[in-house]
Protein backbone atom coordinates (compact mmCIF):
# COMPACT_ATOMS: atom_id res chain seq x y z
CA UNK A 1 0.00 0.00 0.00
CA UNK A 2 1.34 3.46 -0.91
CA UNK A 3 0.62 7.24 -0.18
CA UNK A 4 1.59 10.69 -1.64
CA UNK A 5 2.24 13.83 -0.52
CA UNK A 6 5.32 16.32 -0.28
CA UNK A 7 7.91 16.84 2.73
CA UNK A 8 6.96 19.71 5.34
CA UNK A 9 10.69 21.41 5.01
CA UNK A 10 11.59 20.51 1.19
CA UNK A 11 7.95 20.96 0.22
CA UNK A 12 9.09 18.01 -2.51
CA UNK A 13 6.86 15.30 -3.41
CA UNK A 14 7.81 12.24 -2.27
CA UNK A 15 5.50 8.31 -1.83
CA UNK A 16 5.84 5.74 0.65
CA UNK A 17 4.94 2.10 0.20
CA UNK A 18 4.90 -0.31 3.83
CA UNK A 19 5.69 -3.65 3.40
CA UNK A 20 5.87 -6.68 5.78
CA UNK A 21 9.24 -7.38 7.84
CA UNK A 22 10.51 -10.41 9.16
CA UNK A 23 9.80 -10.91 12.98
CA UNK A 24 12.28 -8.86 14.95
CA UNK A 25 13.28 -6.46 12.35
CA UNK A 26 11.56 -3.23 13.97
CA UNK A 27 10.88 -0.80 11.37
CA UNK A 28 13.47 -0.10 8.47
CA UNK A 29 13.32 2.83 5.69
CA UNK A 30 14.60 1.83 2.57
CA UNK A 31 15.34 4.64 -0.03
CA UNK A 32 14.23 3.42 -3.23
CA UNK A 33 15.78 6.33 -4.90
CA UNK A 34 19.36 5.08 -3.85
CA UNK A 35 19.61 1.43 -4.69
CA UNK A 36 17.50 0.13 -1.88
CA UNK A 37 19.44 1.99 0.38
CA UNK A 38 18.25 0.67 4.33
CA UNK A 39 18.14 3.27 7.62
CA UNK A 40 16.85 1.22 10.45
CA UNK A 41 14.44 3.29 12.83
CA UNK A 42 16.86 3.19 15.59
CA UNK A 43 18.64 5.27 18.14
CA UNK A 44 22.09 4.71 16.77
CA UNK A 45 20.83 7.07 13.76
CA UNK A 46 19.51 10.09 15.23
CA UNK A 47 21.40 12.90 13.77
CA UNK A 48 19.67 16.24 14.51
CA UNK A 49 16.48 17.11 15.98
CA UNK A 50 15.38 20.90 16.09
CA UNK A 51 12.14 20.92 13.60
CA UNK A 52 12.16 17.27 13.07
CA UNK A 53 13.45 14.06 14.02
CA UNK A 54 15.96 13.16 11.15
CA UNK A 55 18.02 10.29 10.88
CA UNK A 56 21.06 9.51 8.96
CA UNK A 57 23.22 6.37 8.26
CA UNK A 58 26.45 6.90 6.18
CA UNK A 59 25.90 10.21 5.18
CA UNK A 60 22.14 9.17 3.55
CA UNK A 61 19.58 11.35 5.45
CA UNK A 62 15.88 10.75 6.34
CA UNK A 63 13.79 13.28 7.89
CA UNK A 64 10.80 13.85 9.87
CA UNK A 65 10.18 10.38 10.48
CA UNK A 66 8.21 10.74 13.80
CA UNK A 67 4.49 10.75 12.57
CA UNK A 68 5.05 7.53 10.83
CA UNK A 69 6.58 5.95 13.40
CA UNK A 70 4.04 7.17 15.12
CA UNK A 71 1.49 5.48 13.65
CA UNK A 72 3.01 2.31 13.20
CA UNK A 73 3.67 2.39 17.40
CA UNK A 74 0.20 3.25 17.92
CA UNK A 75 -1.61 0.08 15.53
CA UNK A 76 0.52 -1.96 17.61
CA UNK A 77 2.79 -2.69 14.71
CA UNK A 78 6.35 -3.88 15.28
CA UNK A 79 8.12 -5.20 12.12
CA UNK A 80 7.97 -3.01 8.53
CA UNK A 81 9.93 -2.02 6.14
CA UNK A 82 8.89 1.36 4.46
CA UNK A 83 10.04 2.62 0.95
CA UNK A 84 10.49 6.01 1.01
CA UNK A 85 11.86 7.73 -2.99
CA UNK A 86 13.07 11.11 -1.33
CA UNK A 87 14.64 12.51 1.80
CA UNK A 88 11.22 13.35 4.01
CA UNK A 89 8.74 11.46 4.88
CA UNK A 90 5.03 13.59 3.29
CA UNK A 91 3.50 15.71 5.79
CA UNK A 92 0.28 14.85 4.43
CA UNK A 93 -2.35 16.66 7.19
CA UNK A 94 -0.10 17.21 9.60
CA UNK A 95 -1.01 14.66 11.77
CA UNK A 96 -0.71 10.56 11.43
CA UNK A 97 -3.98 10.22 10.41
CA UNK A 98 -3.51 8.85 6.73
CA UNK A 99 -0.80 6.98 7.95
CA UNK A 100 -3.50 4.79 9.66
CA UNK A 101 -5.65 4.55 7.18
CA UNK A 102 -2.74 3.13 4.96
CA UNK A 103 -2.00 0.84 7.59
CA UNK A 104 -5.54 -0.42 7.70
CA UNK A 105 -5.71 -0.48 4.23
CA UNK A 106 -2.84 -2.55 4.15
CA UNK A 107 -4.17 -5.18 7.01
CA UNK A 108 -1.85 -6.68 9.75
CA UNK A 109 -0.33 -9.66 10.25
CA UNK A 110 0.43 -11.98 13.28
CA UNK A 111 3.72 -13.20 12.78
CA UNK A 112 4.79 -16.52 15.35
CA UNK A 113 7.87 -15.20 17.34
CA UNK A 114 7.25 -14.19 20.72
CA UNK A 115 7.06 -10.21 20.97
CA UNK A 116 9.15 -8.42 22.64
CA UNK A 117 9.27 -5.14 24.34
CA UNK A 118 11.77 -2.78 25.85
CA UNK A 119 11.20 -3.05 29.71
CA UNK A 120 11.84 0.29 32.03
CA UNK A 121 13.63 -0.82 35.92
CA UNK A 122 14.31 2.10 37.03
CA UNK A 123 13.42 6.19 36.62
CA UNK A 124 15.73 8.00 34.30
CA UNK A 125 15.58 11.86 34.05
CA UNK A 126 16.38 14.59 31.90
CA UNK A 127 16.34 18.52 32.35
CA UNK A 128 17.16 21.23 30.61
CA UNK A 129 16.19 24.62 31.85
CA UNK A 130 12.43 24.05 31.96
CA UNK A 131 12.02 21.31 29.82
CA UNK A 132 11.86 18.17 31.76
CA UNK A 133 11.08 14.08 31.09
CA UNK A 134 11.77 11.35 33.14
CA UNK A 135 10.93 7.93 32.24
CA UNK A 136 10.10 5.16 34.94
CA UNK A 137 9.06 1.43 35.36
CA UNK A 138 4.87 0.65 34.48
CA UNK A 139 3.48 -2.52 33.12
CA UNK A 140 1.65 -0.33 30.40
CA UNK A 141 3.01 2.26 28.09
CA UNK A 142 1.87 5.21 29.40
CA UNK A 143 2.76 9.08 28.64
CA UNK A 144 2.05 11.82 30.57
CA UNK A 145 2.52 14.96 29.09
CA UNK A 146 2.15 18.82 29.98
CA UNK A 147 2.91 21.56 27.56
CA UNK A 148 2.76 25.86 28.73
CA UNK A 149 2.42 28.11 25.94
CA UNK A 150 1.58 31.57 26.41
CA UNK A 151 -1.75 31.36 23.60
CA UNK A 152 -5.31 32.04 24.29
CA UNK A 153 -5.94 29.11 22.26
CA UNK A 154 -3.06 26.66 24.40
CA UNK A 155 -1.66 27.57 27.76
CA UNK A 156 -1.66 24.92 29.97
CA UNK A 157 -2.45 21.59 28.42
CA UNK A 158 -2.48 18.19 30.02
CA UNK A 159 -2.80 15.06 28.76
CA UNK A 160 -1.87 11.18 30.26
CA UNK A 161 -2.44 8.70 27.38
CA UNK A 162 -2.39 5.32 27.93
CA UNK A 163 -1.66 2.45 25.29
CA UNK A 164 -4.54 0.20 24.85
CA UNK A 165 -7.33 -0.85 22.32
CA UNK A 166 -7.45 1.51 19.70
CA UNK A 167 -6.85 4.93 21.98
CA UNK A 168 -3.89 6.29 19.83
CA UNK A 169 -6.23 5.96 16.80
CA UNK A 170 -9.56 7.72 18.95
CA UNK A 171 -7.32 10.19 20.89
CA UNK A 172 -3.93 10.85 19.06
CA UNK A 173 -3.66 9.97 15.28
CA UNK A 174 -6.01 13.13 14.14
CA UNK A 175 -3.85 15.83 16.07
CA UNK A 176 -1.92 18.34 13.69
CA UNK A 177 1.30 19.91 14.42
CA UNK A 178 1.22 23.55 15.10
CA UNK A 179 3.39 26.67 14.57
CA UNK A 180 3.51 30.48 15.26
CA UNK A 181 3.67 32.52 12.42
CA UNK A 182 6.93 34.62 13.71
CA UNK A 183 8.43 30.88 14.22
CA UNK A 184 7.06 29.98 10.54
CA UNK A 185 8.93 33.15 8.64
CA UNK A 186 11.99 32.43 11.00
CA UNK A 187 11.82 28.56 9.15
CA UNK A 188 11.32 30.04 6.14
CA UNK A 189 14.34 31.91 5.79
CA UNK A 190 16.31 29.19 6.89
CA UNK A 191 14.89 27.13 3.57
CA UNK A 192 12.78 24.83 5.84
CA UNK A 193 8.82 24.67 6.27
CA UNK A 194 8.72 24.78 2.33
CA UNK A 195 5.64 22.62 2.35
CA UNK A 196 3.88 24.28 5.10
CA UNK A 197 0.32 25.05 4.66
CA UNK A 198 -2.67 25.47 6.33
CA UNK A 199 -3.71 21.85 5.06
CA UNK A 200 -0.85 20.32 7.39
CA UNK A 201 -0.20 22.88 9.98
CA UNK A 202 -2.34 24.64 12.65
CA UNK A 203 -1.15 28.30 12.19
CA UNK A 204 -0.90 30.57 15.64
CA UNK A 205 -1.08 34.04 15.24
CA UNK A 206 -0.55 36.39 18.71
CA UNK A 207 -4.48 36.16 19.30
CA UNK A 208 -5.92 33.26 17.32
CA UNK A 209 -5.00 31.22 14.10
CA UNK A 210 -4.93 31.38 10.60
CA UNK A 211 -6.91 28.11 9.89
CA UNK A 212 -10.69 28.55 9.09
CA UNK A 213 -11.42 25.04 10.57
CA UNK A 214 -11.98 24.53 13.75
CA UNK A 215 -10.05 22.67 16.08
CA UNK A 216 -10.34 18.82 16.05
CA UNK A 217 -9.63 18.67 19.87
CA UNK A 218 -10.24 21.78 21.99
CA UNK A 219 -6.54 20.33 23.29
CA UNK A 220 -4.99 19.26 20.36
CA UNK A 221 -1.74 20.68 21.04
CA UNK A 222 -0.67 18.57 23.69
CA UNK A 223 -2.58 15.72 21.94
CA UNK A 224 0.11 16.28 18.86
CA UNK A 225 2.79 16.84 21.55
CA UNK A 226 2.46 13.15 22.49
CA UNK A 227 2.00 12.10 18.69
CA UNK A 228 5.46 13.31 18.58
CA UNK A 229 7.18 11.45 22.05
CA UNK A 230 5.01 8.05 20.83
CA UNK A 231 6.77 8.32 17.35
CA UNK A 232 9.86 9.64 18.48
CA UNK A 233 10.71 6.67 21.32
CA UNK A 234 9.68 4.21 18.98
CA UNK A 235 13.28 5.02 18.07
CA UNK A 236 14.28 2.20 21.08
CA UNK A 237 13.22 -0.09 18.30
CA UNK A 238 10.25 -2.24 20.25
CA UNK A 239 7.16 -1.49 22.14
CA UNK A 240 7.68 -0.05 25.65
CA UNK A 241 6.64 -1.30 28.97
CA UNK A 242 7.03 2.00 31.25
CA UNK A 243 5.59 5.73 31.76
CA UNK A 244 7.04 8.89 30.22
CA UNK A 245 6.36 12.34 32.19
CA UNK A 246 7.52 15.03 30.00
CA UNK A 247 6.91 18.50 30.44
CA UNK A 248 7.48 21.07 27.36
CA UNK A 249 9.75 18.69 25.97
CA UNK A 250 10.26 18.65 22.37
CA UNK A 251 12.03 16.15 19.82
CA UNK A 252 16.11 17.01 21.43
CA UNK A 253 14.88 16.37 24.94
CA UNK A 254 13.05 12.96 23.87
CA UNK A 255 16.67 11.70 22.18
CA UNK A 256 18.19 13.24 25.01
CA UNK A 257 16.20 10.98 27.22
CA UNK A 258 16.38 8.00 25.04
CA UNK A 259 20.22 7.79 24.60
CA UNK A 260 20.47 8.29 28.75
CA UNK A 261 17.98 5.61 28.97
CA UNK A 262 20.23 3.41 26.97
CA UNK A 263 23.66 4.28 28.78
CA UNK A 264 21.90 3.86 32.21
CA UNK A 265 23.06 0.32 33.95
CA UNK A 266 20.09 -1.70 35.00
CA UNK A 267 17.88 0.86 33.61
CA UNK A 268 15.97 -1.47 31.14
CA UNK A 269 15.86 -4.99 29.86
CA UNK A 270 14.56 -6.72 26.50
CA UNK A 271 11.41 -9.25 27.52
CA UNK A 272 9.53 -11.53 25.57
CA UNK A 273 6.16 -12.22 26.30
ZN1 LIG B 1 4.90 16.47 15.17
Amino acid sequence: MSVSGNGLHTGAPVSITLKPAPENSGYIFVRTDLDNFEIPASVEYISHCSYATTLMRRGVVLSTCEHLLSALRGCGIDNCFVEIDSIELPIMDGSSEDFIRLIEQAGITQQDAPRRFFRVLKEVKIKEGDRKMSIEPSEKFEVECLIDFKHPFINKQKMHYVAENGSFRREIASARTFGFTQEIEMLRKANLARGGSLDNAIVLTSEGMLNETPLRFDDEFVRHKVLDIIGDLALLGMPIKGKVIAEKSGHSVHAQLMSKLLKTENAWEIVQS
